[in-house]
């Protein structure tokens, strides 16, 4: 998935302050003009859109944003260094007693307008996969892979990267089920989902494709890459025993089926190809990846 940076309520609430924060610049620049009093040296610092706290948090979470909607994202940075812009030309012709632009005006109002109008769509669109994140492991379910493979696709050609889909599957899954019971199988498959989140970059998104079967979109530029990228998923579940009740440690491994997604591939194709690859990486023996020929 796209995980989410942080938990979804904490993303809703740095949002909820952000438009606050940038609604209520209105009040504070009528104070600065009423009063003539200094809105502070970060108004009116160059790089104000960098200092204000919503716009250190944004750009530590910009994958996560560019994912979502990536063009909106271009024009959040867009409008809202234009608005702290507006904001210091305005203060300063305050603060230097001269007449401040009209110019600066409107560009302020319209800045804002928009920008509270972009953050109310990424809050829209965040609650929206909330919604949608599988109950048991907290991942994203099948339901977004469609729009943002198509997305990743996208994005691929435009930068001329390579974009993989692979399939992993637990191997030996049932007989952990059949032998510590249905409840334990579910704990084993929501440890596993967080091991491997933390071992995918933010902007590699993993899904619950299936029972013991999750969806991994790649972005990379070779082969190589990819290569290094399934084995270091690899290594990382074979190293990361699961906890179960009584102390009880299980070690696991999966395998998986990738397939480099073609310029125009529809997303069934591409995931019928990664599901023959790992089926290969059954019969193969297991704890392995294969990629499907292209
Ligand atoms: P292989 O190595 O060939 O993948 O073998 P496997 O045992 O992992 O695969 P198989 O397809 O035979 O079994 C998958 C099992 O996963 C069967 C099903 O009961 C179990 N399963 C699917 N979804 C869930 C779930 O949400 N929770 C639990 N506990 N088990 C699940
Ligand atoms: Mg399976
Ligand atoms: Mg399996």
């Amino acid at each position: 998935m796209p995980d989410l940076p942080a938990e979804t309520d904490f993303v809703i609430d740095e949002l909820d302050a952000a438009v606050e924060a940038h609604m209520n610049w209105t009040r504070r620049i009528v104070r600065c003009a009423v009063l003539r009093s200094t809105p502070g040296d970060d108004v009116l610092d160059p790089q104000a859109h960098t200092l204000c706290r919503f716009g250190g948090w944004f750009a530590a979470n910009r994958g996560y944003f560019e994912m979502l909607d990536p063009d909106a994202t271009n024009r959040v940075d867009a409008m809202h260094r234009t608005m702290h812009d507006a904001i210091r030309s305005i203060c300063e012709d305050v603060m230097g007693a001269r007449p401040g632009c009209e110019r600066d005006l409107d560009a302020f109002e319209a800045s804002q307008s928009e920008l509270l109008g972009l953050l109310a769509r990424f809050k829209t669109l965040i609650l929206a996969r909330a919604v949608r994140l599988d109950p048991l492991t907290r991942l994203p379910g099948r339901y977004s892979i469609e729009s943002d493979f198509a997305l990743y696709q996208k994005e691929a050609r435009r930068n001329r990267t390579l974009l993989y889909l692979a399939i992993i599957d637990v191997d030996h899954f049932k007989p952990i089920n059949d032998t510590y019971g249905h409840p334990v199988g579910d704990e084993v498959l929501r440890q596993l989902a967080d091991t491997l989140k933390r071992t995918l970059r933010e902007d590699e998104p993993l899904y619950r494709y299936g029972g013991e079967e999750f969806l991994w979109l790649l972005k990379c530029k070779s082969a190589p890459e990819a290569r290094k990228s399934a084995r270091r998923v690899l290594a990382t579940v074979g190293s990361t025993p699961v906890q179960i009740d009584d102390g009880e440690i299980l070690r696991l491994t999966v395998t998986l089926g990738l397939a480099l997604a073609g310029e125009r591939e529809d997303l069934a194709s591409a995931i019928k190809r990664a599901d023959m690859a790992l089926y290969d990486g059954k019969r193969g023996g297991r704890n392995r990846y294969v990629i499907a020929d292209s």
